[in-house]
């Protein structure tokens, strides 16, 4: 394998400025990797860390954080279509880098690819190194609906940039108990780095909450294809702090923005509550909704196979049943009550 003998990890962020729920599961498969190719493990970020941050990394491995010295735009393509990392790279591009398989992951890893030359594999469930006598990487993606695996092997004579989905490790991501390194940081680009002791801080937009990062989500499908119905799950979603998504016909006919589409071809959430509204519950939308704790289906029509999977479903017009759930919402009523109103029913939700 040739080139400098760096793993490289970015330190996703979320819209409050913490790292991502994910980033343990980025460094666990790049540590490993690190150990099969006696690799360096380097982290890249938009800002500094903070002190409890480089403690873990330091568990983790990490010997040097690179900083790029500017904030990154959510979306690079309005950055005249160059990755921003593509300077990053150098002379000295890195075996492997792995970012999250989330919305700012998706849009800079292809173009760090292009701008550098490397091989881009995106949404891979893991990655781990060929043990034969020339290392190569094998790359696993999930494919229909998470029914078969397909192996990417690539040997090393470019570097790799990988996108890992959100909970392919899962729990198993925790850092060794003991400090591995003290990470030194290295600043690059001219402008100031941001203060990580005050970072911005948004309240939760429907509109723009990263779906990975989503504990509660509102999605509709086509039942609701209507300005009427949109405004109402909009507003349900407003009520409960919720992210909007969709089904795939959703985002096909322009009602949500491609990001925001749910399923198989889209994002893989994992919230603590699904919310969905006129979605019928095919199993390429399900492939993307992993092990919600409480599923709320809204359908007018009792067989759809949503209710399969619901923990409460609600038969009948979205028309009638949202207005209804959200004059309950803004009474001050919990979820479970106004749903369980809604059908009489006990309910686990919140
Ligand atoms: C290769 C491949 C990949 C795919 N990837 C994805 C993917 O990533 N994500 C995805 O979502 N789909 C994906 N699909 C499409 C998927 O198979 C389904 O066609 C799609 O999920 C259906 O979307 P839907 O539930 O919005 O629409 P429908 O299946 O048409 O369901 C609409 C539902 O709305 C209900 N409804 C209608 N009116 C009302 C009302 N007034 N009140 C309440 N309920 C109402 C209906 O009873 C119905 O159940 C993929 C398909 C293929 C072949």
């Amino acid at each position: 394998m040739s080139g400098a003998a760096e793993v490289w990890v970015w330190l996703s962020r979320n819209r409050e400025g913490a790292l991502s729920v994910n980033v343990n599961e980025l460094l666990y498969e790049a540590r490993s990797l690190c150990r099969r190719f006696g690799a360096d493990l380097t982290a890249l970020g938009d800002r500094e860390p903070t002190t409890a941050e480089m403690e873990l990394l330091g568990r983790w491995g990490v010997g040097a954080v690179r900083i790029v010295g500017r904030a990154l735009p959510l979306h690079p393509l309005c950055e005249d279509g160059r990755s921003p990392l593509a300077e990053l790279a150098g002379a000295e591009p890195p075996r492997v880098f792995l970012m999250a398989d989330d919305a700012f992951g998706k849009v800079v890893a292809p173009l760090w690819a292009a701008d550098t030359g490397a091989r881009f594999v995106p949404s891979v469930s893991g990655i781990t190194a060929d043990a034969s006598d020339e290392p190569k990487i094998v790359a696993a993606r999930s494919t229909h609906g998470e029914q078969f695996e397909s192996l990417v092997t690539l040997d090393g004579s470019r570097p790799i940039v990988v996108t890992l989905i959100p909970g392919a490790v899962g729990e198993g991501a925790e850092p060794p108990g003991a400090l591995a390194r003290n990470p030194r940081v290295q600043v690059r680009g001219a402008a100031p780095v941001r203060s990580v002791d005050a970072p911005i801080i948004h309240p939760p937009d429907p509109e723009s909450l990263d779906l990975a990062d989503a504990e509660r989500i509102v999605a509709f499908g086509r039942g609701g294809f209507t300005p009427q119905a949109v405004s109402l799950v909009a507003r349900l979603a407003e009520l409960l702090g919720a992210a909007v998504a969709g089904s795939r016909p959703a985002a096909d006919e322009g009602w949500i923005p491609f990001s925001r589409q749910i399923g198989l071809t889209g994002a893989i959430v994992r919230p603590k509550l699904y919310v969905t509204v006129g979605i019928s519950g095919a199993p390429y939308h399900m492939a993307g909704v992993k092990d919600p704790e409480t599923l709320i289906a809204i359908n007018s029509d009792p067989e759809a196979p949503i209710f399969g999977s619901a923990d409460l479903g609600i038969v009948g017009d979205l028309y009638r049943v949202l207005p209804e759930l959200i004059a309950r919402l803004e009474r001050g009523e919990p979820l479970a009550g106004a749903a369980a109103a809604e059908t009489g029913a006990a309910a686990k939700a919140p």
